[in-house]
């Protein structure tokens, strides 16, 4: 077992990304250190309680022309997909501007999605061959992606956003009446058209996932270290160690992959990061009759319904509020009405049901922070993945390894500088 010291990699953050930054480091053969303080895959994280979705049409971003208009009735209306809980929005404002600023025009909007497109497109390939190695392929299952609207219609009115897919190299096929309830029961009668992305996958047990993955770095050397990282201890601009609750951790690179509460330790480093929560909820229910057999995306209600090992499982809502404000279930239930809608043969009973709420690290512009920090290149920005995290977590890990190895990154890394906020 490799001891710690000089050149070891501290990757604060055993999340998802965490996790898969600790393979690729691995890969490229150096002595990694994860430090977190709670369980890796333990329902704290967004890697726990996410949609499940490794999908390449995960391209576009929240923040779309015209949007800004739409924002009075997130204030007013609890039930939509996205609200905004009113006495936050004092806090939130800087960000919402950036946040409606950033997509409020279509060559905005197309740049955004062209880069998101190279983040995600391959997440599925890459996330099956990272399951295979680890020795959990179970966990990632390629049964296709189907995004069902109750009608064509429906479908037509996204199509912008389609067609940028597609001029972003996604690829589809559709399906309509019988043909789509021959593939999904489920799905009948309510929806008659779907897009099928058969190149997607989904995760079985998000969860479990990062555990897994975790548990497999140990098996190559990594250590696993129960403890909370408080900041960065650096001298001739060059780090020498992660401060952290249980002592410094000694090492000569470092990972910041802490979700949303990567952004203190960030900005330590002189990197003033506008990351804030979107708040998701999911519920999750015993599997039965009238269930879903294959994810699908019900284009009302925008959520991720995903048959896990531990039951059937819709996770989404977008809520702005401050990370530390309490759940409002009320968003859960939402999700629960979107299923009895959309599968009439669905048994549900309100006592078996799970609820669960966590963060999606969002920023503004709708891309991760990816690169060194301000003041010291030995420090590595791996946040904000936002709606995306899961899927494009194998890439992010990739560039990280590339970055500290100063090897050729599989994607330019350009947009993702935390630079671009100062
Ligand atoms: C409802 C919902 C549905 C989603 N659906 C999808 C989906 O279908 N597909 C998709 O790709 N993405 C999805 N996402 C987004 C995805 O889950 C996140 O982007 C991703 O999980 C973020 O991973 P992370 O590792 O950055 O953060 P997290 O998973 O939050 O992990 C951060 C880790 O850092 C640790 N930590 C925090 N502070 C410290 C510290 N100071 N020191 C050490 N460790 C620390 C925490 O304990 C935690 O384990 C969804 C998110 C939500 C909420």
């Amino acid at each position: 077992m490799p001891q710690n010291g000089p050149g070891q990699v501290v990757v604060i953050g055993a999340g998802i990304i965490g996790a898969c930054t600790a393979h690729a480091l691995l890969d490229a053969g150096r002595q990694v250190t994860l430090v977190d303080p709670d369980r890796p895959g333990g329902a704290q994280a967004a890697s726990y309680g996410n949609g499940g979705f490794l999908s390449p049409a995960s391209s576009i971003p929240m923040s779309v022309p015209g949007l800004w208009r739409r924002v009075p009735g997130y204030l007013l209306d609890p039930s939509g997909p996205l609200t905004i809980r009113w006495r936050h929005l004092p806090r939130l404002a800087p960000w919402l501007i950036r946040f409606l600023r950033a997509g409020a025009t279509q060559t905005r909007l197309h740049r955004t999605a062209g880069i998101l497109a190279g983040l995600v497109g391959d997440g599925a390939a890459r996330h099956m061959a990272l399951a295979g190695s680890a020795g959990c392929p179970e966990l990632i299952r390629q049964d296709g992606l189907i995004y069902a609207y109750e009608t064509r219609a429906e479908f037509d009115d996204e199509a912008a956003f389609w067609q940028l897919r597609r001029y972003n190299g996604l690829r589809w096929r559709e399906l309509s009446d019988e043909a789509l309830w021959d593939f999904e029961p489920a799905l009948r009668p309510l929806h008659r058209f779907a897009a099928v992305v058969d190149d997607g996958a989904h995760c079985t047990d998000p969860g479990a996932y990062v555990a897994a993955l975790v548990g497999a770095a140990e098996r190559r050397g990594a250590r696993l270290v129960r403890a909370r990282a408080t900041g960065f201890t650096c001298s001739d601009g060059h780090l020498r160690a992660v401060r952290t609750n249980e002592g410094e951790q000694p090492c000569t690179a470092a990972v910041i992959a802490a979700g949303i509460d990567s952004a203190d330790l960030a900005a330590q480093l002189g990197d003033a990061v506008p990351l804030v929560s979107e708040r998701g909820y999911h519920v999750e229910l015993p599997t039965g009759p009238g269930a879903p057999r294959r994810p699908v995306m019900p284009g009302r209600g925008k959520m991720a319904n995903l048959p896990t090992r531990t039951g059937l499982r819709a996770a989404g809502q977008v809520e702005l509020a401050s990370t530390d404000a309490p759940p409002d279930w009320r968003r859960a239930d939402i999700l629960l009405d979107t299923l009895r809608r959309t599968y009439p043969d669905l048994t549900i009973d309100p006592s078996q049901v799970r609820r669960w709420y966590g963060h999606r690290p969002s920023t503004p512009d709708g891309l991760p922070v990816i690169g060194q920090a301000t003041a010291t290149p030995d420090v590595i920005h791996a946040f904000g993945h936002g709606h995306s995290g899961l899927v494009a977590a194998p890439i992010t890990g990739a560039i990280v390894a590339a970055l500290i190895g100063g090897t050729p990154p599989p994607l330019d890394p350009a947009p993702f500088a935390p630079a671009r906020f100062r």
